[in-house]
């Protein structure tokens, strides 16, 4: 009915109800599978008792530092799962440091809602900081070194096939394309010529507006681009898919995206080392 189809996105994402999702238990399995994989296990904050936690592990000499994030929408199971699996299966090895925060909204997660349990869209709190989520996040991401390459994964209950945004402001070498070509094999890529309400620069690619000053609201992405990288995707699966699909989608998007990076770096200077913000 058109009431129904013509409610904002928010409303409409609020009422969904996810996979049912354990923060608890799967902050547990992070830390176990984390510690055999040689991360140090971070908890950097508490939410309603639950931990909010981040896992680093560093790379001897230099080594590309990659960021990647999951878990800021509670109906968005598929992204902490992704991470989990890529950690019990030893990818994050000794090629980059990684920087991980896998659960960034356990209260979201535990409910099935895309807000926290105060009803606060975290992913839009980057700015004018009012959830102690946040605040707790953005405290750890600030004792952090500058990152070459940030991925925030999410999923989206909209759209047709998998898509990402692209935030690119020094115009470094793209892994749009290598992204997208590794997720075709396992999952269609949302061909719509508007998604989320912006036009797409390409199939599946959409780079919004990077100045931070121009934004109204700052989603994790935006804050890292301004802050802590030059490069960041945000990666969306498609909801609707089931959630093994999803899954290896993101896996074949997280791997693509992050070997292409430690390629380039290997072989050229393209991507010269982020100046500290
Ligand atoms: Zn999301």
């Amino acid at each position: 009915m058109y009431l129904v189809e013509t409610v904002s996105k928010k409303q409409h994402v609020s009422t969904v109800k996810a996979t049912p999702f354990d923060p608890a238990a799967t902050a547990d399995r992070f830390s176990v599978a984390g510690r055999v994989a040689g991360f140090r296990i971070e908890q950097y904050g508490e939410i309603d008792g639950f931990p909010l936690i981040a896992l680093t592990k560093r790379a001897p000499g230099q080594r590309p530092r990659i960021y990647i994030s999951a878990g800021m929408h509670g109906d968005e199971p598929a992204p902490p799962l992704t991470l989990l699996t890529l950690l019990e299966t030893g990818f994050f090895d000794e090629r980059a440091t990684w920087f991980i925060c896998p659960i960034l909204n356990p209260t979201g997660l535990v409910r099935g809602t895309r807000e926290n349990a105060t009803g606060l869209d975290l992913n839009r709190d980057f700015f004018d900081i009012q959830a102690a989520e946040t605040r707790a996040h953005i405290c750890w991401l600030q004792r952090q070194p500058p990152f070459h390459l940030t991925l925030c994964i999410h999923e989206d209950w909209e759209s047709t096939g998998y898509y990402l945004y692209e935030l690119n402001p020094h115009q470094r070498p793209s892994l749009a394309e290598p992204i997208l070509a590794a997720v075709r094999a396992f999952c269609p890529i949302d061909e719509s010529p508007v998604i989320d309400g912006r036009t797409t620069a390409a199939p599946g690619i959409i780079r919004p507006i990077d100045d931070p000053l121009l934004r109204e609201t700052w989603p994790e992405a935006i804050y890292l681009r301004a802050h802590h990288t030059t490069i960041s995707y945000t990666l969306e699966s498609p909801s609707a898919f089931p959630l093994e699909s999803r899954i290896t989608a993101h896996r074949a998007a997280i791997t693509s995206a992050t070997m292409r990076l430690i390629h380039d770096l290997s072989k050229s200077s393209a991507y010269p080392p982020p100046s500290p913000p």
